[in-house]
């Protein structure tokens, strides 16, 4: 190869040829270091007519610097990345860069130095050594990680690197992980249970593309279903990708790997170390990781030879990317399974109505487990109607509620109550003159948080002290708390039950894979009576003494109003209720509601899966809504809010004409002010076979917009704000 054409790691440009060195053999795939004007950049050699690009004259290509010493893309991993850019609108580079997700993969040495506390004391002592030296009790890593560990400058660290304070520690970043093996632990199967498994595993052994729904009620032991075609895959020597929504909540499920396989899998997520990414990163490439574990970006790597994907709790939408390229991981992995031809399983107790819909229409092919695993039954649900039955005066649990808390609490049984809302409660005002406090970054109420004493903004992470007296007019004690968040609910239980163990579990409380598996041992070790949480409680736990789960607010939900918000109701709360009752104790679900009647409502109650899918879809086909229409977005941000107004008129003034292609807006979005930018929104609503992304493709780029402005392009959106 004399002359290649590259994917250069520079969103804005499109590929470029180079020239390649005599002594340099490169291939497609390759990963590379070539000039960019007085720059290097990174690029991947490409197929040449799969990327249409300006043709230079041979004796003006610069030539390429270096090959870099990793194995190159593989063909069906460079169809996936094609794939992912044509489908989701985004530059090539972006999506390629997804899967290049390890600068320190790429090159370097082998050894890399990391720091510990060595047990001698500074000369001097400094508060802020005093605070980094407690805070790297037990620690090792970079100075940079161990900078952002302890909160202080590098500077500070390596002062106490050169008083002998901090050790440096030589690690051999790319030791071998230990090997997980398919009979280490083989378990009992219920029949239902091995005539799934068995038919994955055929595929597995075939090495076929077959996409799975793994349909299977809460509790019926879907993991240890799909664990027997990990194992197959084990014995083929071919590496499993097992694809999880919350990864620091894992600690179950490494647990019960661990305990079936005898080593535990490697974990891939955005927080790892970078000596633990790279080891990872390659470990992948060269085909030595057997099963990785990892959140949506797991997908992009480079697996030398793949053999099966799972998709664990496949409806969740945290499988959905709503940044950079927005791309959603279960439609995606199914993708690179078709591509690599082997199996994907996408298992759920409550599948998406699109997954549904695929096998209904023989595209997806459908394993059910229709019961729970071990004879345990599913737990009796019943609604409390508030309007007929409500809490007392400036309280939020209905007197039923209350009462089935104390009986557990006598029984020495567990409860869980349920409430998606972070912090103590969603608004705060001033009763004296009615200031709510806003964030000034986003079009958002602040939310307070007792624990810590601030006012958050989930959605930029902006807080600040609350302060004594109201910042508008003065009065001082005029602060009051509007609505309940979980930190509220937790402080009603402790008054009804003084003497009831009470855990807060929330993305605030549970922020570490630590305090994840404290939480988890707390829970099993029955020291938690009453465990009080977010939608971070709804899926993977396993509590077999927890027979009651209280819905504080069921319409809660529902009130956003996305096309989405009785699907992810649903979801929801029936994920909450599969926690009850679990072991041999049966379980109650009691859900508090104003809304009895709403279908959803109803549907959960009756315990009518089907009955309230059938009319979910019904909807959906009337309202052209996926999986029977599509919907794309485009939205328009700018921190100039006059300059976002006029991109998205100009957007506007140019749609073009299609029939069955309605476009909507541009409208300010529901978030008009989101982390400090202004943002409008266009819909587009179209039939499932209109060329939707040729469409917007072609219309924007005959555009150009001033720097400030970014337009991104959401295809299949999940979020409409
Ligand atoms: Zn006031
Ligand atoms: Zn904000």
């Amino acid at each position: 190869m004399k002359r290649v054409r590259l994917i250069i790691f520079n969103a804005a440009l499109g590929p470029l040829d180079y020239s390649v060195p005599d002594d340099m053999a490169v291939e497609y795939g390759s990963v590379v270091v070539a000039p960019l004007g007085p720059r290097q950049i990174i690029g991947i050699v490409w197929e040449e007519d799969r990327l249409p690009g300006e043709s230079v004259a041979a004796s003006k290509l610069r030539p390429i610097f270096e090959l870099l010493p990793i194995p190159p893309l593989r063909a069906e991993l460079r169809r996936l990345i094609e794939w992912t850019a044509d489908y989701y609108c985004a530059p090539l580079a972006a999506v390629a860069r997804m899967v290049l997700s390890s600068g320190g993969a790429m090159r370097g040495p082998t050894t890399m130095t990391e720091y510990r506390l060595s047990g001698s004391e500074p000369a001097r002592m400094t508060p802020q050594r005093a605070v980094a030296m407690d805070a790297l009790q037990g620690e090792q890593a970079t100075i940079r990680e161990l900078a952002e560990l302890a909160s202080v400058s590098d500077g500070v660290l390596r002062g106490l690197v050169n008083q002998g304070v901090l050790e440096p520690v030589e690690v051999n970043i790319d030791r071998a992980y230990p090997k997980a093996q398919a009979d280490y632990d083989e378990p009992q199967l219920s029949d239902d249970q091995n005539t799934v498994a068995s038919r994955i595993v055929d595929v597995v052994e075939a090495r076929e593309f077959v996409p799975f729904l793994l349909d299977g009620v809460t509790g019926s032991g879907k993991t240890e279903t799909y664990f027997e075609p990990v194992a197959a895959a084990l014995r083929g020597n071919r590496q499993v990708l097992v694809l999880l929504p919350e990864i620091a909540l894992t600690e179950a499920f490494l647990k019960r790997f661990e305990s079936r396989f005898g080593a535990a899998p490697i974990v891939w997520h955005s927080s790892l170390k970078s000596t633990e990414r790279r080891r990872a990163w390659r470990a992948i490439a060269s085909g030595e990781a057997q099963v990785v574990v990892g959140a949506r970006s797991a997908l992009f790597l480079p697996y030398a030879s793949l053999g099966l994907i799972i998709v664990d709790e496949a409806h969740e939408i945290s499988f959905k990317q709503d940044e950079g390229v927005r791309y959603n991981a279960r439609d995606v992995a199914v993708m690179r399974a078709r591509f690599e031809k082997i199996p994907v399983v996408l298992a759920s107790a409550t599948p998406a109505l699109e997954s549904l819909q695929m096998a209904e229409s023989g595209v997806y092919e459908r394993l059910e487990l229709p019961s729970r695993f071990g004879g345990a039954t599913l737990p009796a649900i019943t609604t409390l109607n508030l309007t007929q039955s409500p809490p007392e005066r400036g309280r939020w649990l209905a007197p039923e509620l209350v009462e089935a808390l104390q009986d557990r609490l006598t029984k020495n049984e567990q409860s869980l109550l349920f409430l998606n809302r972070r912090g103590y409660a969603p608004l705060t005002l001033c009763r004296h003159c009615g200031h709510r406090f806003e964030c000034p970054n986003c079009t958002a109420w602040l939310v307070e948080h007792r624990f810590t004493s601030r006012l958050a903004c989930h959605h930029c992470g902006y807080d600040a002290v609350l302060p004594d007296a109201c910042p508008d007019c003065g009065e001082a004690d005029s602060l009051v708390a509007c609505g309940p968040g979980v930190e509220r609910i937790a402080d009603e239980v402790k008054e009804i039950l003084p003497e009831a163990r009470i855990a807060v579990a929330t993305s605030d409380t549970l922020n570490t894979p630590e305090k994840a598996a404290e939480f988890v041992a707390q829970a099993e070790g029955k020291a938690i009576d009453v465990i009080v949480g977010t939608q971070l409680v709804t899926k993977g736990f396993h509590f077999p003494d927890l027979t009651l789960v209280g819905v504080v607010d069921a319409d809660l939900g529902l009130e956003g109003g996305d096309l989405r918000a009785a699907e992810r109701t649903y979801q929801q709360i029936a994920q909450v209720a599969g926690r009850a009752g679990r072991g041999s104790k049966p379980g109650e679900v009691l859900i508090q509601t104003r809304h009895p009647e709403a279908s959803v409502i109803a549907a959960l109650e009756a315990g009518d899966r089907d009955a309230f899918y059938a009319a979910e879809t019904e909807a959906r086909r009337g309202a052209g809504a996926p999986p029977f229409g599509r919907w794309a977005a485009i939205i328009v941000s700018s921190e100039d809010e006059n300059e976002a107004k006029e991109a998205a008129r100009a957007i506007g003034g140019t749609r073009p004409n299609i029939r069955d292609v309605m476009i909507l807006g541009p409208a300010p979005a529901p978030m008009a002010l989101l982390r400090g930018r202004y943002r409008y929104r266009l819909l587009i609503n179209a039939r499932r076979s209109a060329q939707v992304q040729d469409i917007i493709r072609k219309w924007l780029d005959t555009l150009d917009f001033p720097r400030g402005v970014r337009v991104s392009v959401d295809i299949d959106p999940y979020s409409f704000v």
